[in-house]
């Protein structure tokens, strides 16, 4: 969906868990750099492809991508887009996510619990899906050139500026568009029908970090909401995540 000149907001449908959803992965752009925000699940590369086209623009004139965290949801074909483009694209991150999305340590989320859910999964699968998707699960981490940290500003496509958002996890990012008075979510806000939400707990690391950096957001003049999970949000958003973090 097209938010403004230069900035797209992806539709990537996928299931997580079994569950169906779609997912938003963010495309920012001028004549000087694409930049894309977070990567959908593993084994999503065409898809991705197939939506930046659709917006008009070179799947291979990406130039950098920004993750806003370690989930996989947001990490996971980031390998398989670093690993297929004809050019060398740099990847930010917080420094705190850094190490769980290059691999160096193991999701904070994907406890034993978890590992043993998707063997379960897997197992059910016939085998050529079962080994399609070792395949791809065993090559997921990429390496983060950059960091980025609280209030930096991103020199690129009208200025990014970052805004620590920890909370889903430790690390976790979200990104304000001055020039587009657009805040990027991540995971710190979803939309649920058709109403902004804050982070959901079942999925959250630390709720209450998680509240306290939506105070964080108020100082910003936010028009529209791009939510990873949820979409668009722009019905007095101001107001509303005051609500959010009043409660
Ligand atoms: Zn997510």
């Amino acid at each position: 969906m097209k938010i403004a000149k230069g900035l797209e907001m992806l539709e990537i449908h996928g299931s997580m868990f079994g569950n169906p959803g779609v997912f938003h992965p963010t495309l920012i752009w001028d004549d000087s750099e694409v930049v894309l925000v977070d990567t959908g699940l593993p084994g999503q590369l065409e898809l991705i492809r197939e939506a930046v086209e659709k917006a008009g623009v070179s799947f291979d004139s990406i130039s950098k991508i920004i993750i806003t965290h370690q989930d996989m949801d947001h990490i996971g074909s980031l390998s398989a887009i670093v690993r297929n483009s004809i050019r060398d694209v740099e990847v930010f991150s917080h420094e705190v996510e850094k190490p769980y999305i290059q691999g160096d340590l193991t999701p904070i989320k994907m406890t034993p619990q978890r590992i043993a859910q998707q063997e379960i999964m897997l197992n059910k699968l016939p085998e050529e899906k079962r080994n399609e998707i070792t395949k791809i699960f065993s090559n997921l981490s990429a390496k983060v050139d950059i960091t980025v940290e609280d209030g930096q500003l991103l020199p690129f496509c009208g200025g990014i500026e970052v805004i620590f958002t920890p909370g889903h996890t430790p690390g976790h990012i979200s990104l304000y568009l001055k020039k587009h008075k657009t805040l990027i979510t991540g995971d710190a806000l979803n939309v649920i029908e058709g109403k902004l939400c804050g982070p959901n707990p079942q999925f959250t690391n630390n709720m209450e970090e998680a509240v306290a950096s939506l105070k964080k957001l108020s100082k910003y003049d936010i028009e529209t909401v791009i939510c990873y999970h949820g979409g668009l949000y722009s019905d007095n958003a101001n107001n509303r995540i005051k609500e959010l973090f009043s409660v």
